[in-house]
């Protein structure tokens, strides 16, 4: 069989509620699966092959209507919008100006919820937000398990990865009053010099602890002797 010459035998040739193969003359529902399974000929070859546009179905009416109000019942307003966010990858987004079309945002929001439970990227005003609730009086662990904060994780990845925020993390640390460093069990270097410079006075532990607003315990761990071996070993 050659190719059609008018679009009025396509028509025709389409119209039936099944479909002749055209390669061996039996009838389908739909022929491209056939045409691909049975002769290795692909949609597109077998429609170029006999003159048919490619964007047509090769396939009877029924199957065409049944097709079409399947594509109509999956196609709802927030399926379309889901689809264009994830073809639109944050890549992609950000390389056109990072804005989501109006009908897809509500869609982008919720996606963004579903898979890293935050609507935008973690940025410094996260780290800003953490470090004022530690300020505030929370240890740095509640600060990291507060709703709507950024976790542990993240918080150290910043610190380590960036020496300007590292420095004024150390900053806000060590200017935390002693107590509240050591409900997140780390003293630093200031409480040692507080201990050091009262015990240079004569001061007993009880008294210490008492001065500096924490437990008698922490003070006496300060002044062990593997304290001090450590603190020897990392001034080296
Ligand atoms: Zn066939």
């Amino acid at each position: 069989m050659t190719a059609f010459e008018t679009s009025a035998e396509v028509e025709a040739y389409l119209s039936g509620d099944r479909i002749t193969c055209l390669i061996c003359g039996r009838s389908f529902r739909g022929v491209c699966h056939h045409a691909a399974k049975a002769h290795g000929v692909s949609a597109t070859e077998y429609k170029l092959r006999f003159g048919i546009a490619v964007t047509r179905g090769v396939c009877g009416a029924g199957t065409r209507a049944a097709m079409r109000a399947a594509q109509k019942r999956i196609c709802t307003p927030e399926v379309v919008a889901e689809r264009v966010v994830r073809l639109q990858g944050a890549r992609q987004l950000r390389r056109c100006g990072g804005e989501y079309p109006p009908y897809a945002r509500d869609a982008a929001a919720r996606m963004a919820i579903r898979s890293h439970g935050r609507e935008r990227k973690l940025d410094e005003r996260d780290f800003a937000a953490v470090v004022a609730a530690i300020r505030a009086g929370q240890t740095a662990w509640g600060a990291c398990h507060t709703a709507g904060l950024p976790g542990c994780a993240w918080l150290y990845q910043q610190i380590v990865a960036d020496p300007a925020r590292r420095a004024a993390w150390d900053a806000m640390w060590e200017s935390l009053p002693f107590k509240q460093q050591a409900a997140s069990k780390k003293l630093g270097r200031r409480f040692a010099d507080a201990v050091a410079e009262r015990r240079a006075l004569g001061m007993s532990y009880p008294k210490i602890a008492a001065d500096l607003g924490v437990s008698e315990y922490a003070v006496k761990c300060r002044c062990s002797r593997a304290y001090r071996k450590r603190k020897k070993n990392q001034d080296r």
